[in-house]
C-alpha cells in the first residue's frame, strides 16, 4: 500500500481536515518529522481552529513551507445558513460541483447537539424519510464530516454529536469511525463517548465492528415491533430482519448500565397502535434499550401522518408500564425544514429513486 506521505507527494495535495488523530502522526513521521508534531497539527486544526500553516506558530519555517507546498486544509463552502425561531441552525454545506449537504445545530438548555451528514443522500429508502425520498450520490470523506463539527464549533458549543443527519453512517464506514476518532480526541473535539451517538437503520455485520472499535453510543431505526411492518418502512429490515439485530442489541455494549435507544417514528394508524405498542414491549425484552418516540415530520411528497398527541401518550404508557424508558422528541427546527428526516441537501440522484417516487406521487394524486 502506499504511504500517506509518498501520495501527496505524486497526487493532489493532501487534505488534513480528513486525517484522524492516529493517521495524522503517521504523516508527519513518513515526512521524517516526530509524531507529536502530528498531535499538534490536529490540535491547531480541530481546538485552536487555525488552518493557515503560516500561523503554526510551534512549526519551523522549512516545515511550515514544505506543508504548503503537499498539504492544505480545506473546509466545504457555507451556501446557505437559516436560524429557526427556536433557535436551531440548519446549514447548507457546498462539497464537490452539484453536491450539498445539510447539518443541524440544536440547542437546549444544558446542551447543544449538532445533527451530522455522513452521506450525500441515502442508498436505503425508508418509506418515511426526505433523505431517502431524494435518493443517493456518495459517501462523505473524512474531511466531509468533521468539517460540519468545525464549521458549527464557530459560533456555537457543541457539547453532542448524533449522526442522524443525512446518510446511514454504517455504509461509509471507515470515514465515519476516523470521524468519530477526531470527535472524541482530546486533542480535538475531546466530545464524551455518551455523548456522541451514531443513529444506524441496523446493518448487523457493521454494528459488530463498530462495538469493536469505537465506543460512542447507539441508536437504532426501529420504527416497527414486527417483520412484516419494518420490512415496508425500514426495507434493510428484508436483509437483517428484527431476530439478528436484536441479538446484536443485546450483546452491543460491554458495560451493563448502557442502553442503546430505539427510534420509533409516529406514524399515524400505521405502527402506532396499542398492540404495536404491547408488541415492542415484548420484542425490547431483555434488550438493554430505551424509548425514543420520534413525531412523524413532514415533507413533500410524504404519503404518511403523524400520531395524533393523544396516540403517542397512549403509546409511551404502554411502554412505560413495561418498564421501558420512553421519551418523546420534541420536534426542533421544523420551520426552517431542519427536523428529524426532513434533510434534503441539494446533489443529483444517482440511483433515479428521486423520480420514481416523484412518478408514484404524481399518479396518487391524480
Ligand atoms: N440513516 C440513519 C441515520 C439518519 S436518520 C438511520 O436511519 O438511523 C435519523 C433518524 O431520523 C432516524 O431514526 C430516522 O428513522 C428518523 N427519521 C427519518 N425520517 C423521519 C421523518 N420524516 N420524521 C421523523 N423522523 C424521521
Ligand atoms: Fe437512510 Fe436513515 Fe433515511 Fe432510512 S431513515 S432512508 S437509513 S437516512
Amino acid at each position: 500500500m502506499n504511504s500517506i506521505a509518498t501520495k501527496t507527494l505524486t497526487a493532489a495535495k493532501t487534505n488534513l481536515l480528513g486525517l484522524d488523530p492516529a493517521n495524522m502522526r503517521e504523516y508527519f513521521v513518513e515526512l521524517g518529522e516526530p509524531a507529536y508534531r502530528g498531535t499538534q497539527m490536529v490540535k491547531w486544526l480541530h481546538q485552536q481552529r487555525i488552518i493557515d500553516f503560516q500561523q503554526m506558530t510551534n512549526f519551523s519555517q522549512s516545515l511550515r513551507a514544505r506543508l504548503a507546498d503537499i498539504a492544505t486544509v480545506w473546509i466545504p463552502k457555507v451556501i446557505s445558513r437559516q436560524l429557526s425561531q427556536d433557535g436551531t441552525c440548519k446549514w447548507l454545506l457546498q462539497l464537490n460541483a452539484g453536491n450539498c449537504i445539510e447539518t443541524v445545530y440544536i440547542p437546549e438548555k444544558d446542551r447543544g447537539t449538532l445533527c451530522v451528514s455522513s452521506q450525500v443522500g441515502c442508498a436505503l429508502n425508508c418509506s418515511f424519510c426526505a433523505t431517502g425520498a431524494q435518493g443517493f450520490n456518495r459517501d462523505l470523506s473524512v474531511a466531509e464530516i468533521i468539517a460540519q463539527v468545525w464549521i458549527a464549533k464557530q459560533e456555537f458549543k457543541v457539547t453532542n454529536v448524533v449522526l442522524m443527519g443525512m446518510g446511514e453512517p454504517l455504509l461509509n464506514f471507515a470515514n465515519v469511525v476516523d470521524a468519530l476518532n477526531l470527535m472524541l480526541d482530546d486533542n480535538a473535539y475531546g466530545l464524551s463517548k455518551y455523548r456522541v451517538t451514531l443513529s444506524t437503520s441496523g446493518i448487523v455485520p457493521a454494528m459488530k465492528q463498530l462495538a469493536k472499535v469505537s465506543e460512542v453510543a447507539l441508536a437504532v431505526s426501529l420504527h416497527a415491533p414486527n417483520d412484516e411492518l419494518r420490512n415496508e418502512l425500514v426495507p434493510i429490515n428484508k436483509k437483517y430482519p428484527l431476530k439478528e439485530l436484536m441479538n446484536v442489541c443485546r450483546d452491543y455494549f460491554v458495560d451493563s448500565k448502557r442502553k442503546i435507544t430505539m427510534e420509533y417514528v409516529m406514524l399515524a394508524g400505521v405502527n402506532d397502535t396499542q398492540q404495536h405498542a404491547q408488541q415492542l414491549v415484548r420484542l425490547l425484552q431483555g434488550v438493554p434499550a430505551k424509548v425514543n418516540l420520534i413525531p412523524f415530520n413532514p415533507y413533500q411528497f410524504a404519503r404518511y401522518q403523524c400520531s395524533t398527541p393523544e396516540a403517542i401518550a397512549a403509546f409511551q404508557s404502554i411502554l412505560a408500564a413495561g418498564g421501558l424508558t420512553t421519551i418523546v422528541r420534541r420536534p426542533r427546527g421544523d420551520d426552517i425544514a431542519a427536523a428529524c428526516g426532513q434533510l434534503a441537501g441539494d446533489f443529483q440522484d444517482r440511483t433515479k429513486r428521486r423520480q420514481r417516487n416523484m412518478a408514484t406521487w404524481s399518479e396518487e394524486q391524480a
